[in-house]
């Protein structure tokens, strides 16, 4: 870390409250114009387009495994609805009057692993398993993809495996796919991993290991493994460019759906974006891709647990991966299994460091009170961590006027789009759902 703790907590005063798990909200002093940050980018929209073309070509093959896949001739995606009931609610229990609009992107629903995870994790599978025939000379991007649903293929698939580390819902992703293709999959998983999860993997015919330890670990065990084997293709969620291009595709499907839906963006019509972050492939993905198509009109903000900042450790302390939560004495220890990681991706916290306008942290009270007012008001039924993106607007407000009045924000906030993006929760059981449930209700009854 380079100094002492005290240090840092001396020189950057919001380390103070991160360590005593105070719910911040961060304004980004590095963040630019995407005109200055995209100068010096490896990466960019074809890039993005790239991973969209090559998921068009899998849909012929995605709708014949996963038939819930064929309404949308198989593309995975999810809807973006209006929840104007829910943003009522809020204003109303956190006693604030917040301009514009609040829509949820319901990646919660997405087919398949009804998770965000659905996005990148199939994604970087798919390629793999593309590549793979293509060199084999067993597949030609011009076919009709259907036929890697056959015994030949997955007899073909079966001669090699696939390993990734997961707190849960990414190792669901790639397990059901990989599964469904062939490959010989192992998931190794972290002690925060929901037994539910485990469960359905190992149905699936998935080979699951599990750590006592954190994210951390599971994914270092993972590498290490995978390593000792060529047949393994290792699924590296803390610097994976696919899965981040994956994940960045979102992006010119919201668009579209957006565009149907006639709500307008320019330079009078501001986005906000608020991305539940764990190790930031996710919501760096996403919020990358948004900032290529939306530029200076989207407003990106990563969301993260107090007892979780990872990220925002990363990016306030400029270590990236060489600092963890656990390093300022935080532990890493939330609800939201899907954002517990104590240690960020530099490779995402690097590309973001420019675009990101911001990035705030969220209690486990704040989450459970919001999962049940969801219910109550939208009948929508979400996992914890995705219920960070809906503090946003919230913490926008109340601690975030710097950031309106920088931006000039001031007279058009009124016409602004909230997205909320909710990450999972289609697949978690009813019964678990219900003592979330509870226990929300029973906070927001108890609230002052
Ligand atoms: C993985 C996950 C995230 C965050 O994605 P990262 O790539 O880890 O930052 C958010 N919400 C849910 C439900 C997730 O499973």
């Amino acid at each position: 870390m380079g100094k002492p703790i005290e240090q840092w907590k001396c020189e950057i005063n919001l380390l103070n409250k991160l360590v005593s798990l105070y719910e911040v909200f961060w304004k980004n002093p590095n963040h630019t114009s995407v005109e200055e940050a995209m100068s010096g980018c490896f990466l960019t929209i074809e890039d993005v387009k790239e991973a969209e073309a090559r998921l068009h070509r899998f849909r012929s093959y995605i709708q014949h495994v996963f038939p819930e896949t064929r309404g949308q001739n198989g593309m995975i995606e999810s809807p973006l609805v209006e929840i104007s009931r829910m943003k009522q609610a809020v204003e109303q229990f956190y006693g604030l009057d917040i301009p514009g609009r609040f829509f949820l992107k319901l990646d919660s629903h997405l087919p398949i692993s009804g998770s965000i995870k659905a996005r990148g994790g199939i994604y970087e599978v798919l390629k793999h398993a593309e590549e793979l025939a293509v060199k084999h000379r067993l597949l030609s991007l011009e076919d009709d993809y259907s036929k890697l649903d056959s015994e030949s293929f997955r007899k073909f698939f079966s001669q090699f495996s696939i390993a990734v580390g997961s707190t849960g819902n990414l190792g669901l992703s790639i397990g059901i796919i990989s599964a469904k293709l062939g490959f010989q999959v192992t998931v190794h998983m972290s002690q925060d991993a929901k037994q539910w999860k485990k469960d359905l993997l190992r149905k699936h015919g998935v080979t699951v290991v599990e750590y006592q330890e954190d994210y951390s670990k599971a994914v270092e065990e993972g590498r290490k493994q995978a390593l000792q084997d060529p047949t393994c293709y290792f699924i590296d969620d803390e610097n994976s460019r696919h899965l981040f291009l994956g994940y960045a595709v979102a992006a010119l499907r919201l668009q579209k759906q957006l565009e149907n839906m006639n709500i307008k963006i320019d330079e009078d019509h501001p986005l906000f974006v608020y991305l539940p972050c764990g190790v930031g492939g996710g919501p760096g993905g996403v919020a990358f891709g948004l900032k290529m198509i939306y530029e200076d009109n989207v407003h990106c903000f990563f969301a993260e647990p107090t007892h979780s900042p990872c990220m925002l450790l990363g990016l306030v302390t400029g270590l990236h991966d060489q600092v963890s939560v656990q390093d300022f004495g935080i532990d890493n220890k939330t609800i939201a299994d899907g954002l517990a990681v104590g240690r960020p991706s530099r490779f995402v916290g690097k590309l973001m460091e420019p675009l990101l306008s911001g990035s705030y942290t969220v209690s486990d009270e704040q989450l459970y009170r919001l999962l049940s007012m969801m219910i109550d008001e939208e009948n929508i039924h979400l996992e914890p961590s995705a219920l960070a993106g809906v503090y946003g607007p919230v913490s926008l407000i109340r601690k975030g006027q710097d950031y309106i009045h920088q931006q000039k924000l001031k007279d058009k906030i009124k016409n602004a789009t909230h997205i909320m993006w909710a990450t999972g929760g289609s697949m978690v059981p009813r019964d678990i759902i219900r003592q979330d449930y509870k226990k929300g209700k029973e906070l927001l009854i108890n609230w002052q």
